[in-house]
């Protein structure tokens, strides 16, 4: 029996209750259809915010309600299948690719942190997504080697200084193999967290960067002032 399979069972016996609203969804799908339209979506046609020159960058949603509040239960509330549906919400919102990506890397947390939140909510997200496009989920490609204050709340600036040295690539030779790679977050901000991590991949000689978040959220005005210094 695949894992599959077993999920629709277990959907069966025990129905998916909408993330938003309490109903049960009819299916597999984390929100019902009518909360699922009222979501602020965006156009998958726009272009994404160009915070990472050379790389593909696209978001789902508006980081605004009740995105900021899925994201939070998810970050901070520990709530496991609200991360997960967050991957499903950005499977459903992100166009088709004609090629798959080779592998899809969660940006990973470092262990301390996992360990207190009980899991990286940007591994769940990409779990969601690679559970419905049926693509390599790969959360062991990098790492972070150093813990960083949270970005939120702080500056352009001191978001790159705050990452330099936080990511290190590990398994470079499953790495060789990786043509086309999809980074996956929860939220993209100034992009800063994603373009760390694109740097160290780039320099390892993969030939094509995707980036995919469940939200964006532009940073304030003069966090933009400050990256364009
Ligand atoms: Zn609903």
């Amino acid at each position: 029996m695949t894992w599959k399979r077993v999920d629709q069972v277990l959907a069966a016996l025990f129905p998916v209750r909408c993330l938003l609203c309490g109903q049960a969804t009819g299916d597999l799908a984390p929100v019902c259809p009518g909360c699922r339209g009222d979501l602020p979506w965006i156009d998958p046609r726009n272009p994404g915010p160009g915070v990472i020159p050379g790389v593909h960058v696209r978001c789902a949603l508006r980081y605004e309600y009740p995105v900021d509040r899925l994201v939070a239960a998810a970050k901070f509330g520990r709530q496991l299948p609200v991360a997960r549906g967050l991957g499903q919400l950005l499977a459903a919102g992100m166009p088709p690719l004609a090629e798959p990506p080779d592998a899809v890397v969660p940006v990973p947390l470092h262990w301390r942190r996992e360990a207190d939140r009980g899991f990286n909510q940007a591994e769940e997200i990409a779990r969601g997504l690679c559970d419905d496009r049926g693509w390599p989920l790969r959360a062991d490609l990098c790492r972070r080697v150093r813990p960083t204050p949270e970005q939120s709340g702080l500056g352009a600036a001191h978001r790159r200084q705050n990452l330099e040295g936080a990511f290190a690539l590990v398994n470079p030779r499953a790495l060789a193999r990786c043509g086309h790679i999809l980074l996956v977050d929860d939220v993209l901000t100034t992009g800063a967290t994603v373009a760390a991590l694109s740097g160290l991949f780039l320099a390892a000689g993969v030939q094509q960067l995707s980036v995919w978040t469940a939200a964006y959220t532009p940073p304030p005005a003069d966090q933009v002032a400050a990256r364009k210094v």
